[in-house]
């Protein structure tokens, strides 16, 4: 007999080294296995508590198992969890009330994860400028250090070749500029540039912000040639840089707009939104999922729309977000051996490595988990803060004092 059925599958131990003999190896995660949460207070195997500034990677904005968000599905789990796209159902019609009121946005398509809403972004822009100008125009334009997500388009539109490598051949007609580059940007989208997409914030890439001349010159550029301007907002929206999506501060409005990190809480969702002119490019039978905006996705995503999106909680992200960068302007003086200039928007967060430093944000984020606080990372030379949008102030005064005795202990250490 099998020795892995000996005991009840469903309750025998289990361990980190499991992870490695049995998962196929795309990552490389922590040693400490967490098995409990509830808003920013986390715990692993051994019952060790941690402080999670890191939301499952900007997305538990409201934190681990928010008691509205647990009721509402709880209620939705003993109603009805799914019906397939033969039907649509009472949660996800209003979700696409919410956030059509709330944005740009006149339509709402869904699905299940971030690539997902960008591969729909993509296929929707192709076929919107296939079906208005021809053929011809079909390339798209994406910007160096860019992350869409894993799809083999969506890594293929991303600009990062390492994501790229051995999965050739690619789709074709996808140019790559240096973010915030204007003159770029302006020379590459020409007339059979059928999309741009652009990440107001880089995220995986290093917690870039992009310049708001940058975004406006794009959206100029798209509006004389035909082209449609794509933003993903998977990191940056829902409440994390302080307004529900990023675009609404930068001044310049896109014409799809894409959602999922935060938008579940951790239940699996994605949304594109977009205008009604362009929506109907996708007509009955020309795109779609199994899973998307079924009614356990929708319910949790209306609550937490209607959560964040209030005056007082988005202005108190600001109020966090402004305490967290005066904490790390003074730790990056204490310690300029290891930190650059802390950059960033909302509670979407960078610190750089210095130069003494390089390629060791991991190192760092390593000490700070030894001391109960986990961190991220944006590359090699980024430590990223992501912390849930409900941090309390005793919490941003805690993960200050870790940070600074992890970074002792980084100086102890060398
Ligand atoms: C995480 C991320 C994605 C991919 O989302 P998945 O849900 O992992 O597919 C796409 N774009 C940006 C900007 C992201 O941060």
């Amino acid at each position: 007999m099998n020795a892995k059925l000996d005991s009840d599958a469903t309750t025998r131990p289990v361990t980190r080294q499991t992870f490695d003999e049995v998962l196929v190896p795309t990552y490389a995660p922590a040693a400490m296995v967490p098995v409990r949460a509830a808003g920013l207070d986390l715990w692993d195997q051994s019952g060790k508590h941690y402080l999670d500034f890191t939301a499952g990677i900007a997305v538990s904005s409201l934190g681990h198992c928010h008691p509205t968000l647990v009721a509402a599905l709880t209620k939705q789990i003993n109603t009805v969890w799914h019906l397939g796209n033969g039907y649509t159902n009472e949660p996800v019609l209003r979700l696409a009330l919410a956030l059509t009121e709330a944005t740009f946005a006149q339509r709402a398509f869904f699905c299940n994860s971030g690539a997902e809403a960008n591969e729909a972004a993509l296929k929707l822009a192709r076929k919107y400028a296939h079906t208005t100008f021809g053929p011809h125009k079909s390339r798209i334009i994406s910007c160096l250090s860019s992350f869409h997500g894993r799809t083999l388009f969506t890594v293929s539109v991303g600009g990062q070749p390492k994501y790229t490598e051995g999965f050739e051949p690619l789709p074709q007609e996808i140019n790559h500029i240096a973010y915030n580059d204007i003159a770029a940007a302006l020379a590459a989208i020409t007339d059979d540039v059928a999309a741009v997409i652009v990440e107001p914030i880089q995220g995986e890439g290093g917690v870039i912000p992009a310049d708001p001349a940058f975004l406006k010159a794009l959206r100029e550029r798209c509006d004389a040639t035909g082209a449609l301007l794509i933003f993903d907002e998977v990191q940056s929206g829902v409440g994390r840089t302080g307004t529900l999506y990023a675009y609404m501060e930068s001044g310049v409005t896109p014409d799809i707009l894409t959602s999922a990190k935060a938008l579940g809480n951790g239940y699996p969702i994605g949304a594109m939104l977009t205008s009604t002119a362009i929506a109907e490019h996708f007509g009955v039978g020309s795109h779609g999922t199994t899973y998307g905006g079924n009614p356990l996705a929708a319910t949790v995503a209306l609550n937490v729309v209607e959560t964040i999106n209030t005056p007082a909680f988005l202005a108190r992200v600001k109020q966090a977000s402004a305490q967290i960068f005066a904490n790390l302007t003074t730790l990056a003086a204490d310690y300029p051996q290891l930190f650059g200039q802390v950059r960033g928007q909302g509670l979407l967060i960078g610190l750089p490595v210095a130069a003494a430093f390089a390629g060791r944000a991991k190192d760092y984020t390593k000490a700070a988990e030894a001391l109960g606080l986990m961190l991220l990372i944006a590359g090699p030379d980024v430590i990223r803060l992501a912390p849930a949008l409900i941090v309390s102030d005793a919490q941003i005064a805690d993960a200050d004092r870790i940070m600074r005795a992890a970074a002792d202990a980084i100086l102890a250490a060398a």
